[in-house]
Order: structure tokens, then sequence, then C-alpha cells
């Protein structure tokens, strides 16, 4: 029998979770977004659960299938399950293979990456901002810094016609739309409403976003207690009434085929 081709060019997430409490409870699961562009797999911000994630999807995700690991930042809901991570991509440690890429105080004093599992890997990018970088067939920019506490950078990159980004943890500032104007956008929004002091985007920060960019599906993830609390499809729905643009929540396990 001919084996089935395998699937190319989809966006699957491993966890929706945004932010400590969701995390810490798991109301949402944290395992990251897994990427695949023609054919090379890259996984985005491995949070706790990512490896359990991996073994439980379905079809199952194969960690030695993954070419990459990108991490945003530094936070336990974006790298927690890094390490386990790299020793599934690197089957073990006995193959040193793959690229791990993270700001540079992800692995500064306090490491987020054991020495241990930084051996296996083939190659260590420190990320900055505004660059390209690329592995196999996947080929993102890194966005302008970020403003959280520690350094922090969202991506964007292409399937096919498709531009596509990634807008990690944040305080809303004008100039995101400058760099988030993609066709999809997925936007990591953690809370209902502004909550001063705490640097990451309400749901009016998204509005006020996606006003400028006008993308054509917005994709809301990385949900706080306060989104889940009101229901993140309806307030997507809303919003995308608000906007006249799709805009949907992301669930954990979901697939977008591109
Ligand atoms: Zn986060
Ligand atoms: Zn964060």
């Amino acid at each position: 029998m001919k084996k089935a081709a395998k699937k190319e060019n989809f966006i699957k997430f491993l966890g929706t979770a945004g932010a400590r409490f969701v995390m810490i409870k798991q109301l949402r699961a944290s395992g990251g977004i897994w990427i695949n562009v023609s054919g090379t797999n890259v996984l985005v911000d491995p949070g706790p659960g990512s490896i359990v994630r991996c073994a439980n999807a379905r079809p199952r995700l194969d960690p030695a299938a993954l070419e990459a690991i990108i991490l945003t930042h530094r936070h336990l809901d974006h790298c927690g399950d890094i390490n386990v991570m790299i020793e599934g991509m690197t089957e073990g440690g006995f193959k040193k293979r793959g690229t791990v890429f993270c700001p540079r105080d992800a692995i500064e004093s306090d490491t987020v990456i054991l020495q241990h599992t930084r051996d296996f890997v083939q190659r260590l990018e420190v990320i900055g901002p505004g660059n390209d970088y690329s592995v196999g067939a996947f080929k993102f920019r890194t966005s302008m810094r970020h403003l959280h506490p520690v350094e922090t950078y969202g991506l964007k990159f292409r399937v096919k016609k498709t531009s596509i980004s990634i807008l990690a943890d944040t305080s809303y500032f004008e100039e995101l739309a400058d760099f988030y104007n993609t066709d999809i956008v997925i936007v990591f929004v953690a809370f209902l409403k502004p909550r001063a002091g705490v640097d990451h985007l309400c749901l009016d920060d998204v509005q006020r976003f996606l006003e400028r960019t006008r993308p054509k599906k917005a994709i809301l993830s990385h949900f706080g207690m306060t989104m889940l609390a009101a229901k993140p499809h309806l307030q997507a729905e809303e919003l995308s009434r608000r906007i006249g643009r799709e805009v949907i929540a992301a669930y954990d396990g979901m697939s977008l085929d591109l």
C-alpha cells in the first residue's frame, strides 16, 4: 500500500494558555505553536506540556522531525519544555542536529537552556530585532523589540503566498502595526480589559491594532484568566463584527491548513 503523503504547510496550536495562572492551572495547554512550511517543522514557544501535547496530537507530532525551536522570550509559559524538546529534536541527544533561536537574555546568567542540552543542538542562534533567519524551507524575520519585561521578539514568515505573523507578548505601541502587517496574524491577547503596569495586550489594544493592519484573518491566542472567563470565541466574534474582518479564537489542538 502506498504510504500517505506527509501533511505539509500547516500551523497547529499545541496550547493557547497565556500568562501565569492559566498555565499553572492548565486551564488551557501551553505547548506552543507547531509550524510546517514545505516540510520543514519548527516549534515556537514550547511551554510546559509541549512534549505531552506532541505525543497526544492526532496525527502524532514527532519532536525528532523538528528542524528548529524558536523562543520569543524566556518566560516559562513560552519555554518551560525547551530542554525536553531539545532532547526530542536530537533523538535523546544522540544526534547533533537542529537549531534553537532565542533572545540573548534567555541564555545569559540565568539560562533557560541547560548546558547539557545546548551541547546536543547543532546551532544556537541568538535573535535580535529586525533580522532575517532561516532553517530549511522556513524563513522568518524578527520584529522590533517588544515592550515586555524580558527581551522579546515576534516573527513573521511566509507559507506559499500567505504572509503570517506571531505577535508575541508585549504592551501596545503604534509601531506594532508597521511590522505585523501580514495576511494572517496570530495575536497574543492576555487580558480582556486594560491593566496598568502589566506588559500584555488587552482586547481594546487588539482592536486598535487590527483597525490599523486590517489582516485577512486574525487569530487570538495566549489567553489569560479574564479572556477565558469572557469566552474567547465570543470575544472574537464580537471583535470581528466591530472591525469587519475575520477574527477567530484559537483552541488547543486547532490546526490551520495553508
Ligand atoms: Zn506569555
Ligand atoms: Zn511573557
